[in-house]
């Protein structure tokens, strides 16, 4: 049961608290809780559809270093994350199954897991923030002047600040920001994690044959166990890929193991064994749990910030427009965007900043970075000959 926090004692300045409701307990929207609590924000409600935290599966994430900055500051040490210094990424070009040509390149550290950063989140939440198993069902405006969520599972939850970072199916966004539906950009992402004792955690692979790409990190797991954490990106009709599955890509945006049936998996194996180096191909075959991301594409957004009778919604992350995995920048521009709407929030509460003001130019700062990240997805895609090809205007600046 979600109990309504009462109306807190107002700030030093003057001002009385505003109640926050954050949709979706992955990565953007804990890391805005956590920011929000950093600020002297009490009035905090976290929902999450999954019913038990932790539930979901989820591969490797390289977050910059700006991320990696927030997150430390958030009291996430950057080991606790990135178990290495550095990182060694080997790209091997592939014609015939065999290899042609390796350039290798050394990044400093910056490929964590899904699971090791979800779970450094969650574990620091203030206690009572987090409501596990409470899908929000619709938002509607107040007559108090809060916008009001209904909930599976707890009476309706009112707020005068909802932030919808639930991802790239967003409830949030197909209420607020109903013309831009996701477009299948003909790809899918399929990936898997094979256990693998004792992997060199800095080296990682890349197979790019002619249209795929077959990525391998190895990766340390939240229970201490070690496995290679690999995506095959390939080329699939939206057809072929509801005949397959059953599902339409831009209606189930994520596959989980269950729900990747033989047929699927078939397919999937020989398209690897026909563009692969078999060692490769063979750690696809030797990886009992698969889960599948359709790739999507989105117009871009103009907006952030939705009135919802008095009170505001914002779509942040993912739930704002989920950009194309190559670019690496999904779970990078949903931390950046919570980092700056935690400080304009904070500059409203402590500093009497106005908040439509303080609102619209961190809008207006984030906004551009989402543009470009839409924009630079199909050229990267179409690089590796996936997708569709994009139209040839020039990405901007
Ligand atoms: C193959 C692949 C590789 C990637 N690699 C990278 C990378 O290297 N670097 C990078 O920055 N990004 C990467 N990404 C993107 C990254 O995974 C996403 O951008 C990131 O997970 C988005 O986080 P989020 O918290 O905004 O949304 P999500 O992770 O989608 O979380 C949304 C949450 O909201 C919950 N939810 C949904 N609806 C509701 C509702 N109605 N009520 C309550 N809760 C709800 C969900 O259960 C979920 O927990 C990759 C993605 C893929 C598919």
């Amino acid at each position: 049961m979600i109990t309504p926090v009462p109306p807190s004692p107002a700030t030093p300045t003057g001002h009385s608290q505003p109640s926050i409701a954050i949709v979706g307990a992955s990565i953007t929207g804990p890391v805005l809780a956590l920011l929000l609590h950093q600020a002297g924000f009490t009035r905090v409600s976290v929902l999450e559809a999954a019913p038990t935290p932790y539930a979901q599966s989820g591969g490797v994430i390289g977050l910059d270093h700006l991320s990696l900055a927030t997150l430390e500051a958030l009291g996430i040490p950057q080991h606790e994350l990135v178990p290495f210094p550095s990182e060694h990424v080997t790209t091997i070009h592939i014609t015939d199954r065999r290899e042609t040509r390796r350039t290798q390149f050394v990044y400093p550290g910056r490929n964590t897991g899904w699971h090791q950063l979800n779970t450094a989140l969650l574990t620091r939440l203030p206690d009572g923030w987090l409501h596990p198993g409470h899908r929000v069902r619709a938002l509607h405006p107040g007559d108090d002047g809060t916008a009001v969520l209904d909930l599976t599972g707890a009476a309706p939850l009112h707020a005068d600040l909802v932030v919808f970072a639930d991802g790239r199916r967003s409830l949030g966004r197909r209420l607020l920001d109903p013309s831009r539906p996701l477009r299948y950009a003909g790809y899918v992402a399929w990936r898997g994690q094979r256990p693998e004792p004792q992997p060199n955690l800095c080296a990682f692979t890349r197979y790019e044959p002619h249209t795929s790409q077959f990525n391998l990190f190895p990766i340390l797991r939240p229970d201490g166990t070690t496995a290679l954490d690999w995506t095959f990106y390939l080329n699939m009709t939206a057809e072929r890929f509801r005949y397959l599955t059953g599902y339409d890509p831009t209606h189930r945006t994520y596959l989980l193991p269950r729900q990747i049936g033989a047929a699927a998996r078939t397919v999937v194996l020989s398209e690897a064994q026909r563009l692969l180096p078999p060692q490769a191909a063979a750690v696809i075959d030797a990886t009992s749990d698969w889960n599948a991301a359709p790739v999507l594409d989105i117009d871009p957004p103009h907006r952030m910030i939705h009135r919802v009778g008095g009170a505001r919604a914002i779509l942040l992350g993912d739930a704002l427009a989920p950009v194309r995995p190559h670019t690496a920048r999904g779970a990078n521009h949903g931390i950046h965007q919570a980092h700056g709407l935690a400080i304009a929030l904070a500059q409203h509460l402590h500093h009497r900043a106005d908040l439509t003001a303080a609102l619209t130019a961190w809008q207006e700062r984030c906004l551009p970075a989402v543009h470009h990240a839409l924009h630079l997805g199909p050229y990267l895609g179409a690089a590796m000959g996936l997708g569709l090809q994009p139209s040839p205007e020039p990405v901007p600046a």
